[in-house]
């Protein structure tokens, strides 16, 4: 987020009429996986009584990484936090913790009349969470990351953000130091966006072509699945390294993979002129 321009687009929000009550940080965007700075956003939202609330769904987390947590820095100011168990942190979908920095805050937005239910309704029991949620009825989903931390320990989470983060890097590296690739931005995440570029010749048209029958191809051979996706009108290859086990072996054949493919496509158009 371009935090400069907040005081000009609140300014604008208001004269437009709009009643502006929060600002999203995220933390971990889902294209780019790049956080924002949430120490200014906390600054921004406190001096105009704004609730902060972060999308840390995929990157909040390295609150629990020594090596990471440091993008998070400023989210222990924010309203409200949100961090998907299921996205890094190794729970089967779906286990999300909604989490407010005064808890009570919850029941303002939550809070159910359900009268039937409840033994006492004006109390707020904090082993009650039908109180103050969404749903009513809901599985256990905080028996899924107890399982993990007992069974494999307090660091398992900080060991699997770490290999994650530090596998991105190392793909980032490997697509740098390829000449007909392109790195689109440095992976601030486990997320690498990248374009495969044979000559500077190719306008953006060609170029968004080749990638996506390139990702088409690589996809329908069974061996690699990435996705794709389009930053700044450019259409990039983009990978989200999940499985603690990739290696380099496996980034080294998907680079050769993604080459083999455009060169078969770039051949194959060759031949039609
Ligand atoms: C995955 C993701 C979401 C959606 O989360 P679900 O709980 O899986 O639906 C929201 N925001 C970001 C930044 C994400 O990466």
């Amino acid at each position: 987020m371009r935090t400069d321009l907040l005081p000009q687009y609140l300014d604008k929000a208001k004269a437009d009429g709009l009643h502006v009550f929060c600002v999203i940080g995220c933390a971990g965007s889902t294209a780019t996986g790049s956080y924002d700075d949430l120490d200014v956003l906390a600054e921004f939202c406190e001096a105009h009584n704004l609730w902060l609330h972060v999308d840390g769904a995929h990157g909040g987390a390295v609150v629990f990484s020594g090596k990471y947590k440091d993008l998070t820095k400023g989210v222990e100011k924010a309203d409200s936090v949100a961090i998907d168990f299921h996205k890094m942190l190794m729970t089967p979908v779906l286990s999300t913790a909604l989490m407010f920095k005064e808890g009570n805050k919850i029941y303002r937005t939550f809070a159910q009349r359900a009268q039937y239910l409840w033994d006492s309704p004006e109390t707020e029991e904090w082993y009650n969470s039908a109180k103050r949620t969404f749903e009513c009825s809901k599985p256990f989903l905080s028996a899924q990351v107890y399982l993990i931390l007992k069974t494999h320990g307090m660091d398992i989470f900080e060991k699997n953000v770490n290999q994650l983060y530090d596998s991105a890097k190392l793909l980032s590296n490997l697509i740098t130091a390829k000449p007909e690739f392109d790195l689109v931005h440095q992976p601030e995440s486990n997320i690498v966006n990248f374009r495969f570029v044979p000559n500077k010749k190719m306008n953006i048209n060609e170029l968004n072509t080749l990638n996506t029958d390139i990702r088409k191809r690589l996809v329908a051979s069974g061996n690699f699945y990435i996705v794709q996706t389009t930053i700044a009108n450019k259409r990039t290859l983009r990978c989200t390294v999940m499985n603690p086990l990739t290696s380099e072996v496996d980034f080294v054949e998907l680079l050769n993979e993604i080459e083999k493919e455009a060169t078969s496509i770039l051949s194959a158009e060759l031949a039609h002129v």
